[in-house]
């Protein structure tokens, strides 16, 4: 039974703080048939039209972020002194465009990726060429090898078991195994600030996004299915511009600009090689509680 404190509400839903489930979610939940609908068909067409094209226009700095994320990754990764002599597997569930799969194929990782879009499954193949099937984690039923890393970005929002994929992908993993999801940051302290100024909820959006995150929801879900978490960060926080009247939201021009000014902010430190600085000042942040995106990285015990 799904029952919380409210924390949105419109005519047709309402996003409620489950404390059965132990993180905000729409209620009621979409039909799973439904669900499938849209993603197959619908959801590159019509949602993101220009994505692949803004997607390139960023390469460099999502091949800076995915660079960062698979050497921490492989930093924290305690590999038996049989696994280390070996190359390491990874598997990117959602892979979209294919770009991550590629930083990690650089990198020397034997990587593969699972993308329920055609279109997008169609793109990462003839672009990055890379090793991926156009299935959703069920299709990979009766697949035997165990993955090292399990990278999934912005899918858990989508999803509508959460702790039945973190189960799934857990039982994908090998022994010391990692697991890094990555999901939107909602109702966090800057936005909950705006919104008192008077926005709306802009961050809700109830058809595409089932599940609504914090820093420790997420914790309870990966210890919920038994996992060590060992790492947590956050995306930079984006929605501070909103608290300097830079209405990114509503104005694609001033959209543009704050996120060249966020990208240069991030060239700048690795352009003076002050990752670890990068690093201390986002985990603080992820402290306090803000950042875009929430990264949490656990380990299969
Ligand atoms: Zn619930």
């Amino acid at each position: 039974m799904h029952k919380g404190k409210t924390l949105y509400k419109s005519e047709k839903c309402e996003v409620i703080n489950c404390t059965s489930c132990g993180f905000a979610h729409v209620n009621p939940l979409p039909k799973q048939t439904d669900l499938e609908d849209f993603y197959e068909k619908k959801f590159y067409q019509n949602v993101k039209t220009s994505y692949f094209d803004d997607y390139e226009r960023d390469h460099d700095w999502w091949k800076l972020n995915y660079t960062e994320l698979l050497n921490t990754m492989e930093e924290l990764h305690k590999a038996s002194p049989k696994q280390k002599n070996k190359k390491r597997m990874l598997l990117d569930i959602g892979s979209g465009p294919g770009l991550f799969l590629n930083t990690a194929d650089k990198l020397g990782i034997d990587a593969m990726g699972i993308e329920p879009s055609l279109q997008a499954y169609k793109y990462s193949k003839k672009k990055y060429k890379c090793n991926v099937v156009n299935s959703t984690i069920e299709g990979l039923k009766g697949y035997n090898k165990k993955f090292d890393f399990i990278h999934s970005s912005l899918v858990l929002e989508h999803i509508l078991d959460p702790l039945a994929f973190v189960e799934k992908s857990k039982a994908m993993l090998a022994p010391n195994g990692l697991f890094c999801i990555i999901v939107p940051n909602d109702f966090n302290p800057v936005q909950t600030i705006i919104h008192s100024l008077g926005k709306p909820q802009w961050w809700v959006s109830p058809f595409e996004h089932l599940n609504y995150f914090n820093r420790k929801s997420l914790r309870r879900l990966f210890e919920k299915a038994g996992m060590e978490v060992v790492y947590e960060n956050v995306t930079f926080p984006i929605d501070l511009f909103l608290l300097m009247n830079q209405d990114y939201l509503t104005d694609p021009v001033v959209g543009k600009a704050c996120h060249l000014m966020r990208k240069d902010f991030e060239f700048n430190i690795e352009k003076s090689k002050s990752e670890k600085f990068k690093k201390d000042l986002y985990k603080a942040f992820s402290k306090l509680g803000i950042g875009r995106e929430l990264i949490i990285i656990a380990r299969k015990k």
